[in-house]
């Protein structure tokens, strides 16, 4: 198995660390003149890798160790909150008409549903209000819990499962997004959304060739 390649930012990270380490993600963003958000998938990897250690409170700094990981390792490491996105969400009694709205307003495929106390309830996704769609019914009058897929036929994952976890149920469950979500008294609050195109971009991370 062949030892990770680095991307021109990662090689760019490793070596404001060589020289300003202990230094912390904000100061290497600044830096970069890129936010913390952005840096994080390259973090996450330099660190998993075993280029860069990271202390609470401390910051970054160069390890000094040779690599010993190889890509599997690296991709084994691979965390779902390192890649995850803002998830949107949806009360139950919202409109399919409205549901739609927000589709197109924050650009995403898939919705997720929760009750008053921000619970997860349902995801809904491109097809489910596609397929209302065609229907002749006025879309102003259809509240999405009748349409939404529901709990407990939910497949979600958490923050810290593995990104080879996650993608294997996206792809068992045929399926474009998994809610990440915590558990709480009343529910499994949402935190997060991952879906395919987080998981490419993790692939894509894995490459020394790419810009994003
Ligand atoms: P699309 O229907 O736009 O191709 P998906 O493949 O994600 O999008 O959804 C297929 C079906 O699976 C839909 O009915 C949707 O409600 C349901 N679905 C989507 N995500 C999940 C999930 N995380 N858990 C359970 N069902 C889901």
């Amino acid at each position: 198995m062949s030892p990770i390649e680095l991307n021109k930012r990662q090689e760019e990270i490793l070596r404001i660390v060589k020289g300003n380490g202990p230094i912390t993600g904000e100061q290497i963003a600044d830096r970069l003149n890129l936010t913390r958000a952005t840096l994080r998938p390259d973090l996450a990897i330099l660190t998993m890798a075993g280029f860069l250690d990271a202390r609470p409170r401390v910051g970054y700094f160069y390890s000094g160790k040779k690599p010993g990981s190889d890509i599997t390792d690296t991709m084994n490491n691979m965390k779902v909150k390192d890649f995850q996105s803002i998830p949107i969400v949806v009360r139950e009694d919202v409109n399919v008409y409205d549901a739609i709205s927000q589709m197109f307003l924050d650009d995403v495929g898939t919705l997720f549903v929760v009750d008053k106390n921000a619970c997860l309830t349902g995801v809904l996704s491109r097809k489910d209000l596609l397929r209302t769609s065609l229907g002749k019914q006025d879309l102003t009058t259809i509240p999405v819990h009748i349409i939404m897929t529901r709990m407990p036929n939910i497949t979600y994952c958490m923050k810290n499962d593995s990104l080879i976890k996650a993608a294997t149920r996206l792809i068992n469950r045929q399926i474009d997004a998994l809610p990440v979500v915590q558990e709480h008294p009343e529910g499994l609050k949402v935190i997060g959304r991952l879906t395919k195109t987080n998981i490419t971009r993790a692939f894509l991370s894995l490459s020394e060739s790419h810009e994003l």
